[in-house]
């Protein structure tokens, strides 16, 4: 099954998401657990939840990869920052339950000059709080560009926070080809040596949602910035190698281009297109 959406700007609920989504030609969406620069999040609403599950049992839907607020920095210096990360993932953990089964995405963080290896820690310290045995949701590390001291460049160091929580089992990757890309990994001319090493490092099994960006800048440039598919340095061949590619089957393709739906919905309907070839 290809299951192919993108991370959606509404915040009208579970059931407006995955109509908007039906109407994209989408099977799966990303969506902020609250305002992304943090905030109270809204109350869940069961029918809504209801609503949307009916949705997508009828529609087939994939899982869904809800993403953490993107200023949540868990190895921040300031402690009160880090009680705020570990707050918000603790809530937002808890609400994922009303949809379990699914997926919660989050930027590793920034180590702001502490190290990578006091941030690696920290990191993994705020997991070992948040999570808990009988929880439904699996926890993604986000793989970075390196923007400034962004933990989780590399698959190493995703690696060595993995290996640092105590629940293993909740947890796995969400690759962002756009942000390897931009951290040096060669996508492009080597795609299958770049999974090799993954599955090396980290292991296929723990990669359970791909974010489809392509790059504004070349490889190794660390700055993050994401463009339309096919119009960025990484390319429409690459990305559709990405979606094809036969140990990648099953995987959720979130993207997170810079587009309104009526964009989304050229790129998905391409991306189809793309994947039957
Ligand atoms: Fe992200
Ligand atoms: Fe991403
Ligand atoms: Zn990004």
């Amino acid at each position: 099954m290809f299951y192919i959406g993108n991370h959606t700007s509404s915040s009208k609920g579970y059931e407006a998401m995955g109509k908007q989504m039906i109407r994209n030609g989408g099977n799966t969406f990303a969506f902020f657990t609250r305002n992304p620069r943090g905030g109270k999040a809204k109350e869940i609403d069961l029918e809504d939840v209801r609503a949307f599950l009916a949705l997508a049992e009828e529609h087939e839907f994939g899982k869904i990869v809800a993403h953490a607020p993107y200023t949540l920095n868990a190895c921040a210096a300031k402690p009160e920052l880090r009680v705020f990360a570990e707050n918000t993932m603790a809530d937002d953990l808890k609400r994922m339950e009303m949809t379990p089964g699914n997926y919660y995405n989050f930027h590793p963080g920034s180590h702001v000059g502490q190290g990578t290896e006091t941030g690696i820690q920290m990191i993994a310290e705020i997991l070992n709080k948040v999570l808990w045995e009988e929880q439904h949701t699996t926890v993604l590390l986000e793989t970075m560009a390196g923007k400034g001291s962004e933990v989780g460049a590399t698959f190493q160091e995703i690696r060595q926070i993995l290996d640092l929580v105590q629940l293993k089992e909740k947890m796995g990757v969400c690759l962002d080809t756009c942000h390897i890309w931009d951290g040096g990994y060669d996508i492009v001319e080597h795609l299958d040596e770049v999974l090799e090493e993954f599955d090396q490092i980290i292991g296929l099994d723990r990669l359970k949602a791909i974010h489809l960006n392509d790059s504004m800048n070349d490889r190794g440039s660390h700055k993050d910035r994401h463009a339309p598919i096919g119009e960025g340095k990484i390319g429409l061949e690459a990305l559709s190698r990405v979606i094809r590619h036969p140990l990648l089957q099953g995987i959720p393709f979130i993207l997170e281009t810079p587009n309104d739906d009526e964009g989304w919905t050229r790129e998905i309907a391409l991306l189809r297109e793309e994947y039957r070839k």
